[in-house]
């Protein structure tokens, strides 16, 4: 099967960047192995949330300089950046998302833990506040599922009291979930998700605004809407005050549900979808990647005119450590990785972690290198990527989407 792109990893990144070829009429083609951090997300895209341990709120994009100068973000510069992720609401639009947010200012979203994090674009219906300012409500009804184990009121109460806000916090329940209650590993949110449609919605309805009486506004662990908001919209307009979502510990149903988005858009555009294959490898020529193999196609080989790679860090297995060596096991490509194991890691765990900045080094365009060699025709983008810590600078889903917009529009 011959393609013009073909992108190796179906996460955020592979999936946008195979967005805008597949937009731009490319025959584009995603090989996708498994699941992405997608199924963890909170239901917020961050940019640069942290510089030096000390938030960032104003102009995130006007920090760069205070960055390394190997960071992705430095590499596309400010003005690039700004064009490139102006672009990320209309795909988030077109897949069917409503999201809030500005990369002029980062707003603040609450955790499941009851912290407030910065962020740069966060789904419509999760909670998030503009910084530097008083909250909007007085007393707020935390209502959880009975038995639902992972959604944690007493974390939120204590995050919110601490801002002015009152509490109360009570479990409702239905009997359309009392299925799952069977076992205690059923009652998960993806799986009461499914379950919360047409009349269980209402009867759920019921319950909350019951709960809600004399609070401003309710918060629920995000339980609704793996599909479509209409379930989340037909709960809103049954309860009497307003009612938004925290994200839950995993699988995360907004997560789900963007993974999902994403791939319907991309197939509508006209692309090629490929779940539950694992690239293996790939025949190089010049330089060049002609073709890559995968387990399920076997000695059937799919060739393109050009390569994205976006297989993640450790967590999607884009990169591997064993006891000797940290590599990246499709391509072999170089890492920026230097030492022995002992200079992997900090003994501080809270300390930032060198493994975690660890990924494949590229040129200014993306392209990876072979043994110094760069590769011609194949891009690197997303988690994989060396010189960042996401974790630490609250900065990765902006440069999964920087990066891959930046190879798409490279090729198209
Ligand atoms: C648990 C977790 C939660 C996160 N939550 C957030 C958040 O809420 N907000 C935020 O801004 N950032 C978050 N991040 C940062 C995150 O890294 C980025 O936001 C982004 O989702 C990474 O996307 P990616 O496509 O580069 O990688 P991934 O999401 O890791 O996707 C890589 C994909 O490639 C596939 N793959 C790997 N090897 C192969 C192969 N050989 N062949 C075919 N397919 C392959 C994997 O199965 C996976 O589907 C989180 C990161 C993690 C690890």
């Amino acid at each position: 099967m011959r393609f013009d792109t073909i992108v190796i990893g179906g996460g955020l990144s592979g999936l946008v960047s195979a967005i805008e070829c597949a937009r731009a009429g490319q025959k584009t083609a995603v090989v996708s192995a498994g699941q992405s951090a997608l199924h963890f997300w909170s239901g917020s895209f961050e940019l640069l949330g942290n510089i030096d341990g000390r938030p960032v709120i104003d102009n995130p994009l006007g920090r760069l300089g205070e960055l390394s100068e190997d960071h992705p973000y430095r590499k596309i510069g400010e003005e690039k950046l700004r064009e490139l992720l102006g672009k990320v609401p209309g795909i988030i639009s077109d897949a069917g998302l409503k999201c809030t947010g500005s990369l002029d200012r980062n707003h603040l979203r609450l955790t499941p833990l009851g912290f407030l994090k910065p962020a740069w674009l966060t789904l419509g219906d999760y909670v998030s506040f503009a910084a530097d300012q008083p909250l909007p409500w007085k007393k707020v009804a935390l209502v959880n599922i009975y038995s639902y184990l992972d959604f944690y009121p007493r974390f939120l109460e204590y995050g919110l009291k601490k801002r002015g806000v009152e509490c109360t916090i009570s479990n409702v329940n239905i009997p359309q979930l009392d299925t799952l209650r069977k076992s205690t590993t059923e009652m998960r949110a993806t799986n009461m998700s499914r379950i919360l449609t047409d009349s269980a919605v209402d009867a759920l309805a019921a319950e909350v605004d019951k709960a809600a009486k004399g609070a401003d506004a309710v918060i629920m662990p995000a339980i609704l809407g793996i599909y479509s908001d209409a379930p989340v919209e037909r709960l809103r307009n049954r309860v009497s005050v307003p009612v938004w979502f925290v994200p839950t510990t995993p699988a995360s149903v907004p997560g789900v549900r963007c993974q999902l988005s994403l791939r319907d858009l991309f197939i509508r555009l006209g692309g090629e979808f490929l779940p539950g294959d694992t690239v293996k490898g790939g025949y190089f020529e010049k330089n060049r990647l002609r073709r890559i193999h995968t387990v399920n196609l076997g000695e059937m080989p799919l060739e393109a005119d050009n390569f994205i790679i976006s297989t993640g860090s450790f967590f999607g297995h884009g990169l591997i450590a064993d006891m000797e060596r940290i590599y990246e096991p499709v391509f072999g490509l170089d890492l920026n990785v230097t030492g022995g194991r002992t200079e992997w890691y900090r003994k501080d765990f809270y300390a930032s972690q060198p493994y975690m900045s660890y990924g494949v080094v590229t040129d200014s365009c993306f392209r990876p290198s072979r043994k110094g060699e760069t590769v011609e025709n194949l891009y690197a983008t997303g988690a994989l990527l060396a010189g960042f810590n996401a974790l630490k600078e609250g900065s990765g889903a902006g440069i999964t989407l920087a990066t891959a917009l930046h190879a798409a529009s490279s090729l198209t």
